[in-house]
């Protein structure tokens, strides 16, 4: 089954992300800091992190520093999360190690969309 680990901290986001992800049959992780995102990341080993940028305490794009730069876990694609849609947020958002970008308010055909494309990305190579 495939697995998506949600790192948000509004519940109304949580709950809206997670209704979406399971209308697909996806199985869904839940953190709602980023300390507890990176424990689950690191045991769990999901297919794909949604990565809220704004977190209490440490930040969504520290937050995809670590894993990134953890050999255990830096094949996890990650998907940002921001209500930012300033000029310079996609760079800084790349440059912190993210795959992808994901606009708030969420809208749920891109959303979806997006979580789809990125899972079919992160699927590893065929060998031969
Ligand atoms: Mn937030």
């Amino acid at each position: 089954m495939t697995r998506v680990l949600t790192i948000e901290d509004s519940a109304a986001n949580m709950k809206l992300v997670v209704v979406l992800l399971e209308s697909q049959g996806y199985e869904v992780l839940q953190a709602t800091d980023a300390e507890e995102g990176i424990r689950l990341a690191r045991e769990q080993h999901p297919d794909l992190i949604l990565m809220d940028v704004q977190l209490p305490g440490m930040d969504g794009l520290t937050a995809t520093r670590l894993l990134k730069g953890d050999i255990a876990t830096r094949d996890i694609r990650i998907v940002a999360l921001t209500a930012f849609a300033m000029r310079g947020d996609h760079e800084r958002i790349s440059a912190a190690g993210c795959d992808g970008y994901i606009a708030k308010p969420i809208r749920y055909k891109e959303f979806l969309k997006v979580v789809a494309a990125e899972l079919e990305m992160g699927k590893p190579m065929p060998r031969g």
